[in-house]
């Protein structure tokens, strides 16, 4: 049985280095702990990478990628780093390509104590996962639209190759959550399949996935009835799945519930590899100041441990995942050390080093 894993590490731009230190520093005491080997191999790439060397990915760093087990991302990109063409220098999205990681998975939590815009009654928690599928949908052209005088075109792309697994990975989260007894089991396909044939294609694919999980209830919604609904009842939902523009602008609003873009982590997922990263930017008018959140890093981080201990079967590293998310909540209950973000006044190495004492 394999317990020993590379991580490739991209550090990023602007607060990215900020709050990947401590992570790897929380992540280097748990695996020594628990018995399991994790080994850092830095993976330079970004916007201060390609302002300095001419280069925003370099083949060794993709290399390094595709070779590690998982890979952890901070966030990458700067405003005023640009190619010429004008567009923003992100390398995560040419990693979910090269890589072909189709399911990007955002959880949407509010944790007690945590602040969310929402009222919540009694009883009323938020606690789904939005799928956003991450290869194709609405940024299949994405760099290579077709602009003309007076017209401009982009096209969507839904294919089976890509549809399928996706399903398939959102009726076994579904499932996983329901065995875990965390959700009743339900999978929202959420769509346009009123309007477009595309979307209609989806859908049929989807309830054919539905037909094999009798368990798990399948329910379709539109998209611009999802928006509402995320907002006037979003305790309904358990997991989401939808196409990837959908998908990018829904999990924005997701992050609104969760009170910002400093407790949201996500992972990109494929077949072989995975990426897992934060929601949110490199925060650049932050950056150099200590004062970021380390908090969806480090959940981010903890979806790793789950990710690699589901798929290598290491139990440790399963119950580390669960200790680190436990630890973070610990801290956003207590509400005396948080960052600014939510409120507090506290720097990214207080929160850290609260993060560890909850952990021990
Ligand atoms: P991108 O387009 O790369 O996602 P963005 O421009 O949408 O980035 P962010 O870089 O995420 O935005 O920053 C948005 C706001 O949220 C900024 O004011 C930033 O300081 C704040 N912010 C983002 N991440 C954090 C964090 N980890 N801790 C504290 N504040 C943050």
């Amino acid at each position: 049985m394999q317990n020993s894993f590379e991580i490739a590490v991209f550090q990023g731009d602007g607060i990215g280095p900020e709050i990947m230190s401590p992570t790897l520093e929380i992540l280097r005491d748990m695996a020594a702990a628990g018995g399991y080997g994790l080994n850092f191999v830095d993976a330079p790439a970004g916007a201060a990478h390609y302002a300095q060397t001419g280069e925003s990915f370099p083949a060794a760093s993709m290399d390094a990628a595709r070779s590690a087990d998982a890979i952890l991302l901070s966030a990458m990109g700067l405003p005023d780093v640009r190619y010429p063409d004008g567009t923003e220098i992100s390398p995560q999205i040419d990693l979910r390509k090269a890589l072909t990681l189709f399911a990007g998975v955002r959880p949407v939590t509010v944790r007690p104590g945590q602040p969310t815009p929402l009222a919540l009654a009694g009883g009323q928690s938020i606690d789904f996962v939005l799928i956003r599928e991450s290869t194709e949908g609405l940024f299949y052209t994405q760099g290579c639209g077709e602009v003309e005088a007076d017209e401009a075109r982009e096209t969507l792309r839904i294919t089976r190759a890509i549809s399928e697994p996706l399903f398939r990975f959102a009726f076994d989260l579904a499932k996983a959550r329901q065995t875990s007894g965390r959700s009743p089991g339900k999978v929202t396909c959420v769509d346009k399949a009123n309007v477009f044939r595309a979307f209609a294609f989806f859908r049929e694919m989807f309830d054919a996935e539905a037909a094999r999980h009798p368990e798990i209830e399948a329910t379709h919604a539109y998209v611009d009835a999802t928006a509402l609904w995320m907002v006037e009842k979003p305790w309904e939902f358990d997991v989401m799945v939808t196409e990837n523009m959908f998908g990018d602008i829904l999990s924005d609003l997701g992050a609104g519930l969760m009170g910002g873009l400093g407790l949201a982590p996500s992972a990109d997922i494929g077949h072989d590899h995975a990426v897992f990263q934060p929601c949110h930017g490199s925060a650049p008018d932050i950056a150099g100041k200590g004062v970021a959140n380390p908090m969806a890093m480090i959940l981010s981080a903890a979806m790793m441990l789950d990710w690699l201990g589901d798929k290598h079967d290491v139990a440790q590293m399963k119950a580390d995942g669960n200790r680190l998310r436990a630890a973070v909540d610990a801290v956003v209950a207590k509400g005396q050390t948080l960052t600014r973000d939510l409120g507090g006044t506290a720097s990214t190495a207080e929160v850290a080093a609260s993060i560890r004492a909850a952990l021990a």
